[in-house]
């Protein structure tokens, strides 16, 4: 019969019993048995890889690591489902023009957490190595009971996959506005997977931020930061600049009629925002597998101020 590695997704021939090993990666699968499967525990002390993490945040506080107080760590056991998915379509540029076919594929694992409170690790990847039976005598932390039914899980799992397609491919035809339909679709719940994190909560200064360290490589599925007085103070400084730019300019064309220091004042007002919302923010998050959207514009806070004061000048 046909067996399905639960490690690297190939299919092999197998006898209908006993124990069979996948020709392609050596992993050892028992036929018929429960597909229950765990990672045993790695990481012992998740504080050096938070704050090796944390370090590496542009815009957080040189002294983190001396200054940060772990309050609690908790190792949990959280359940994922394994799904195997096959999934093919057409990418095209536009609703109807035709202009541009592409197909697109994807075949591979993707978990989902089987719990909720856990949707920062929706496809989160599972390391290739490791995987082994469940086996409760091995568990060391709390073991999260699934609560999540598997048809959400799997709309969870389609959902994913159609919008890793859009972006895979919106990255290969250089398109903007693809548009993907799902043709083919296969999505099997493979397995229950347990997997061990930790939960992590740390005092700086006068607040408490939250963060979570994969137990077994070290990786930072999401973790909440303190922003740098000083940065703070620079975009700060950038936003007032901005405004009194604006106010000053609205002033300086008070005899050209209304629009004119409207429009000033108002480019301001518009490009100051971000810096002055950015500059109000203790809390940064960033995530090791995942691009979070406001990381990415709290990457360059200068360059984005510049690019307003440079359309203010032209307005002008
Ligand atoms: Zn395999």
């Amino acid at each position: 019969m046909k067996v399905r590695c639960p490690n690297c997704g190939a299919l092999f021939e197998a006898e209908e019993e006993g124990i069979a090993e996948c020709p392609y990666c050596g992993f050892r699968i028992k036929i018929g048995e429960a597909r229950d499967f765990m990672y045993p525990l790695k990481i012992q002390n998740p504080r050096h890889f938070l704050m090796s993490f944390i370090r590496l945040q542009s815009i957080s506080p040189n002294d983190v690591d001396s200054k940060a107080r772990i309050l609690e760590q908790k190792l949990y056991y959280v359940p994922f489902y394994l799904f195997f998915v096959e999934a093919s379509g057409s990418a095209h540029h536009g609703y109807i023009s035709s202009e541009g076919f592409g197909r697109v594929e994807f075949m591979n694992y993707i978990a989902v957490p089987a719990v909720e409170g856990f949707d920062e690790l929706i496809n989160y990847p599972l390391p290739a190595k490791g995987r082994r039976y469940f086996e409760r005598s091995e568990i060391k932390g709390k073991l999260l009971e699934k609560t999540l039914d598997v048809g959400k899980a799997r709309r969870a799992v389609i959902e994913t996959v159609s919008r890793s397609l859009k972006k895979e491919a919106e990255r290969y035809y250089h398109w903007g506005g693809v548009d993907v339909s799902l043709e083919t679709r296969y999505a099997e719940m493979e397995g229950l997977v347990y997997y061990p994190i930790w939960r992590v909560t740390y005092k700086y200064g006068f607040f408490t931020y939250t963060a979570y360290v994969d137990g077994v490589d070290g990786r930072i599925p999401f973790a909440e930061f303190p922003i740098s007085g000083v940065k703070r103070f620079v975009n700060l400084t950038f936003s007032s600049l901005l405004l009194l730019t604006g106010v000053f300019t609205g002033k300086l064309l008070m005899g050209y009629g209304i629009t004119a220091p409207l429009g000033a004042v108002g480019t301001a007002v518009i490009g100051a925002y971000p810096s002055l919302r950015k500059s109000l923010r203790v809390k940064g998050r960033a995530s090791e597998h995942r691009i979070l959207n406001e990381v990415k514009e709290e990457i360059m806070p200068e360059e984005e101020a510049f690019r307003f004061a440079r359309q203010l000048f032209r307005e002008i």
